[in-house]
C-alpha cells in the first residue's frame, strides 16, 4: 500500500495535476490528460514515457505525436498541452 503522504504530493509528470489511486493504477485526475501510471513494489513510476495515456476523444493508446508543447492525437487530431518538467 502506498504511503497516503506521498500520495498527497504525487502529481502527473505530465500535467501536474495530482493522482488518484485505484486498483494499483494511479490515474492523473485530469480528464484532459488521462495519463496512467502503474505501481510496481508500492513504488509509483511516474514517468511520461512509461504512462498510459488514452485519447480523452477517441480512446486511442499513446503513440501521439509529440509536436513541440503539443501532443496531437493521429485518430483524430485531439491537441493536449503538454507541459514539461523544468
Ligand atoms: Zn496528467
Ligand atoms: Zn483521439
Amino acid at each position: 500500500m502506498i504511503n497516503q503522504e506521498l500520495l498527497k504530493i504525487l502529481a502527473c509528470p505530465f500535467c501536474k495535476t495530482v493522482v488518484r489511486l485505484e486498483s494499483n493504477t494511479l490515474f492523473c485526475t485530469n480528464k484532459e490528460c488521462g495519463c496512467q501510471y502503474a505501481v510496481e513494489d508500492d513504488i509509483p513510476i511516474m514517468l511520461i514515457d512509461q504512462a498510459k495515456r488514452s485519447c480523452p476523444q477517441c480512446g486511442t493508446q499513446r503513440d501521439w505525436v509529440e509536436d513541440k508543447d503539443l501532443i496531437v492525437c493521429p485518430q483524430c487530431q485531439t491537441k493536449i498541452e503538454y507541459k514539461p518538467q523544468v
